[in-house]
């Protein structure tokens, strides 16, 4: 998701519920033939200080994503998950189960989590732990974050927000217009003035985005909301 989360033990060289979205992300359908969720977990990283500021957490990485930003930096675990192999979930969660004594909290991360099949199913069995969990997500599928909140899947849901508007066809492969990222973001700044401590919002100053482009992002915060800006880390493909 991120470019300064850290990076999966897959060792990579680099380092979904709802029927509305099929129609603007086709292309990751097929890798959620079997409905397994869990089938998607590519990385485990059992120990993180920076991927919940303020938290050791343990940072569950699902394969796969919506978008096809060219600067991503997950890009194999985002578009081509099944290069790598799949863990063993029952595995993880026995590793989480062992160390929830110290563990603050777990992120669900990704690729794009709000993809997955049976995304709820996931939350609910790491809800069990009785740790936190912290959902990163493009903020392009903001029913399911509605529902994550609504169900109060998670704790925090960390809003990866690219840029203007009017550069989102450029930040994201054309996967998405920028009347559509509009739309799909506000719905989530909506509900961030709703649950304003469920949010954090993030921008990664990708080489395209300009310092005015930045402010023009935290412009479209809702009010008391602040962007925290990520260094860029160019790819390693
Ligand atoms: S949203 Fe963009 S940067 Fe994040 S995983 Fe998907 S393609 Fe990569």
């Amino acid at each position: 998701m991120s470019t300064e989360d850290s990076t999966p033990f897959y060792k990579s060289d680099h380092c979904s519920l709802f029927t509305d979205h099929c129609s603007l992300f086709t292309d990751h359908c097929s890798l959620f033939t079997d409905h397994d969720p869990w089938a998607m977990l590519r990385g485990y990283e059992p120990l993180s200080l920076c991927d919940w500021p303020g938290k050791v957490t343990a940072v569950l990485f699902f394969g796969g994503c919506n978008l096809r930003c060219p600067t991503c930096h997950n890009a194999r675990l985002a578009w081509e998950p099944q290069s790598l192999p799949p863990l063993d979930a029952g595995e993880v969660l026995k590793k989480i189960d062992q160390d929830k004594t110290w563990l603050d909290g777990l992120v669900i991360t990704g690729g794009e989590p709000t993809i997955l099949p049976e995304l709820e199913q996931v939350l609910n069995r790491l809800k069990s732990f009785n740790l936190p969990l912290k959902l990163d997500t493009n903020g392009l599928r903001p029913d399911v974050v509605k529902l994550v909140l609504e169900k109060d899947l998670a704790r925090v849901i960390a809003v990866d927000v690219k840029g203007p508007w009017d550069k989102y066809p450029q930040l994201t492969g054309n996967k998405v217009s920028s009347q559509k990222a509009q739309e799909c973001l506000e719905a989530i700044f909506d509900m961030a003035i709703k649950y304003p401590h469920c949010f954090m919002f993030r921008c990664t100053k990708v080489p395209d985005l300009t310092e005015d482009d930045l402010q023009i992002v935290r412009s479209y915060l809702p009010q008391g909301f602040s962007l925290k800006e990520q260094a860029y880390i160019e790819p390693n493909i």
